[in-house]
Order: C-alpha cells, then sequence, then structure tokens
C-alpha cells in the first residue's frame, strides 16, 4: 500500500511490523556486501584462458618483443581492436597498464603541473574547477578531491549530464577546465547519453581554451541485453565542433577480463597523445606489453571481445533482474523508492525518501550488508538530498544477492515508515 495515503495509525501498525522483520534480520547475522562494482569469481573464470597465455610467444604480430622495454604507445593489434570498440582511429589510442582510473588522474596531474597544449601555463597555478554530473563515480569525485580541485555538481538527467546548465557555467567561467563523463551505462544510473547531449557538451562554448572532457567509457560494450551500444565517434564530433581537443576517451579490460590484471586505454586528438606521451614517457619506460599481448592473443578481434562480453551477459543478466524483482516485489506499491532497471553497466541506482538514504545504509550495515557509503555519488560525498544508493549486485553469487537485497528493501520500508511519522505528513 502506498505509504503516502496510510493514515497514522496504519503507518504505526506498518512501522510495527517493519521493525519486526528487521529484527529477525539482524538476528540471521548476516555478512553481506553491495558496495564495489567488482566483477564476480564466475566472471573472472571466463577470462582463465589468459593465464597461460601468451605461452611461447612473446613477439606481437608486428614483430616487437613484448619482454623488452619501449612501445609507450601499447601493442598496434590491441589498439585497433578497441580502436574500433571505443570509435577511435587506433593511432590515436594508446594501450597503457591495467587502470584507466591512474591514466585521468594522470592526465589532471600532467595539466595540473604542466598545462595542456591549449594552456598557457599550468592549471595549478590558479583555482581550477571540474564540472561533475551527479550522481556519479566516486572515484572521479576523489581525484579533484586529493588535488584540491573544486567540484561542482550538475545534473545527472534521464539522456546524460544537464548540457544547458553545463553550457551556461563553462561560458563564463575560465576556471572550469573539466568535466567528468561516463557516456554509456553511466555508474551508478545506467544512463547512455543521448546524441544531442553528446553534441552538446563537444560544442559548448567554454571560457577556458584547455576545458577538456574526460570522456570515461569504461561500460562501452557492457551490455545487459542483446544489443551493444553504437560505439560514438567522440573525437570525430568533437573535431566537427570545432573542439577537437576537448575530449579524453578512457577506457579498459578491467571488466571485460580481470578487474586487476587487464589493460586501459586513452585516446584523443593527435596533440594530446603526444602530450600524454612526452609526460608519460618521464614517468615509464613503457607499458606492460606481455599482458597486452596475451589480450591480444585471447580476443583475436573486436567480435573476440563482443563474443566474451555476452558471456558476462549471461552471468550477469538475471542477477541484475533479481534485484529489479525483488525492489518491485517489496517497494512497488508502497512508493517510497525508485530504482533504475539498466541496460547494461555495473550498477542500479536506488532513490529513497529524500533524507532517508544515510539511515537506510546505516540501518542495512547494523544487519550486516554493506552498502556504498552515503552521498558517494555526489561531491564531496554530499548527496544535497540524502536520497541516493547505489547497489552493485555483480559480485555476490545469487543466493547471496537475493537475501542482501530483501534486507535493504526492508530497512528502505522502515526508514521510510519513521521517517513519515516523524515528519507527521500522514493524514489522519
Ligand atoms: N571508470 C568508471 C566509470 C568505473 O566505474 C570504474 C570502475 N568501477 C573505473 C573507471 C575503473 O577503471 P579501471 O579499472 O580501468 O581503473
Amino acid at each position: 500500500m502506498n505509504y503516502h495515503s496510510m493514515s497514522a495509525a496504519e503507518l504505526g501498525s506498518t512501522r510495527d511490523e517493519l521493525a519486526g522483520l528487521y529484527e529477525t534480520l539482524q538476528a540471521a547475522g548476516l555478512k553481506l556486501d553491495l558496495t564495489r562494482g567488482k566483477p564476480s569469481p564466475d566472471q573472472l573464470d571466463l577470462s582463465n584462458g589468459l593465464l597461460s597465455l601468451p605461452g611461447d610467444t612473446h613477439t606481437d604480430p608486428s614483430g616487437t618483443d613484448c619482454r623488452n622495454y619501449g612501445g609507450t604507445a601499447g601493442l598496434p593489434g590491441l589498439r585497433e581492436i578497441f580502436g574500433e570498440l571505443l570509435a577511435v582511429p587506433s593511432k590515436q589510442l594508446i594501450a597503457a597498464n591495467n587502470s584507466s582510473l591512474e591514466i585521468m588522474y594522470d592526465l589532471t596531474v600532467f595539466a595540473m603541473l604542466h598545462g595542456t597544449p591549449d594552456s598557457d601555463g599550468p592549471w595549478g597555478r590558479d583555482p581550477v574547477k571540474f564540472l561533475c554530473p551527479a550522481p556519479g563515480y566516486d572515484r572521479h569525485f576523489a581525484i579533484c578531491e586529493s588535488l584540491g580541485i573544486e567540484m561542482v555538481t550538475v545534473e545527472m538527467l534521464p539522456n546524460g549530464p544537464d548540457v544547458d546548465a553545463c553550457a551556461a557555467l563553462v561560458a563564463d567561467d575560465p576556471t572550469i577546465k573539466g568535466l567528468w563523463a561516463v557516456p554509456t551505462f553511466s555508474n551508478p544510473t545506467g544512463v547512455t547519453f543521448s546524441e544531442d547531449v553528446v553534441r552538446g557538451l563537444m560544442a559548448m562554448p567554454a571560457a577556458a581554451p584547455d576545458f577538456r572532457v574526460y570522456w570515461d567509457n569504461a561500460y562501452a560494450v557492457h551490455t545487459l541485453t542483446e544489443d551493444f551500444p553504437p560505439p560514438v565517434p567522440i573525437l570525430e564530433i568533437a573535431a566537427q565542433e570545432g573542439n577537437p581537443n576537448r575530449p579524453y576517451v578512457l577506457g579498459s579490460t578491467s571488466k571485460i577480463t580481470f578487474a586487476g590484471s587487464g589493460v586501459s586505454f586513452f585516446g584523443s586528438s593527435e596533440s594530446n597523445i603526444a602530450w600524454h606521451q612526452k609526460h608519460v614517457g618521464i614517468s615509464s619506460i613503457g607499458p606492460d606489453k606481455v599482458n597486452q599481448l596475451r589480450h591480444l592473443m585471447f580476443f583475436g578481434d573486436a567480435d573476440g571481445v563482443r563474443a566474451h562480453m555476452a558471456k558476462h551477459r549471461e552471468l550477469l543478466a538475471p542477477k541484475f533482474a533479481l534485484v529489479a524483482k525483488i525492489l518491485s516485489d517489496r517497494l512497488g506499491d508502497s512508493k517510497v523508492a525508485s530504482w533504475t532497471e539498466p541496460d547494461g553497466g555495473y550498477f542500479v541506482s536506488l532513490d529513497v525518501i529524500d533524507g532517508t538514504a544515510a539511515r537506510v545504509i546505516e540501518l542495512a550495515k547494523e544487519a550486516g550488508i554493506a552498502l556504498t557509503a552515503a552521498g558517494s555519488t555526489y561531491p564531496y560525498k554530499r548527496d544535497p538530498y540524502d536520497r541516493n544508493i547505489r547497489l552493485a549486485p555483480t559480485f555476490p553469487g545469487t543466493e547471496e544477492l537475493a537475501t542482501a537485497m530483501d534486507g535493504v528493501a526492508t530497512c528502505v520500508l522502515l526508514a521510510a515508515a519513521d521517517k513519515l511519522l516523524a515528519v507527521g505528513a500522514v493524514p489522519d
């Protein structure tokens, strides 16, 4: 029943029932974790073929001895495959080590210390701000916080960031140097940016000539349906709109092969790539090419990656369907929560009654269910509405996931009943 139309007496007795359910939940002594978007062990098993590669081979098809130093741009064959999947010309795509987050961090540090090809000096000389669509990815925000970059929240809408708000902000403020974007199956909302949003972000005039969009395409091929999202040629679009240096394209195989031992990618304009290579060449004499070679042999081509992602989908789609079913069964009638049912990516974004997200997370914790910390999806970990909770259903087994989600639903309902009773919003 809709909690908003219950009388105080009805809500009070519902609350008492929920308190009973919660006591049983606590007594079960659970130890469940829905905090981080990690592949499950059976997903990792899909890539066990990598463990015996590259076997006795140590040269790539272009003749590079992968055991040696050098080749900062990475193996051409692998750049070819991921160039196709990320819609970046392979000459403008770097294959690097195991973390795209590390590349994003480096790009930001290089700019803070040295400036970009379009800067008139290091960013760090003056105050720097980034636009942060929220709900968004906490580790993007952590990079800003760690480097002293002020975060300006813009709203994440169902078709991508609020472009009008972004355009108004960047038009007048030369200290806004960056914007975080997860264009496909976004973390945590699952949103894929519409064509209008994509073009708008590339076209909007910016007061800062060195304004950059971190196009973090971490979930480019991570579909939960039979269809793969069409790759968006973002570098081409940016060039057409007169801002060829604006996008930094990022991606990795972290959620394709092994999360800790994959290969990451960086694509951008020729001038940005040359700039990145110049600075990266100071800190490293080349990436782990043996790992790149084993990935190249494992996939063969872009279709090999798609076929592999279909196996992930078979494992993940039932988990996401289970989450949707439990949330709908337990929360559907009460009208105290809404949630996403994404077609891809790694998360479900749950919105509860304003002012109760932190309480839900606390209740869950006390019942042995770890949820991502309150506020995590907002800059400075401050959710202005205390509303959003990121659920990561990929890692637990199906049974654990069902238990955890059922427990979360109880916490959501209990916190909502308490809140509604406390504010006296219920007509008697
Ligand atoms: N970007 C996004 C949007 C992510 O969700 C994640 C992983 N949670 C990453 C980047 C991390 O990628 P990598 O493992 O390549 O550093």
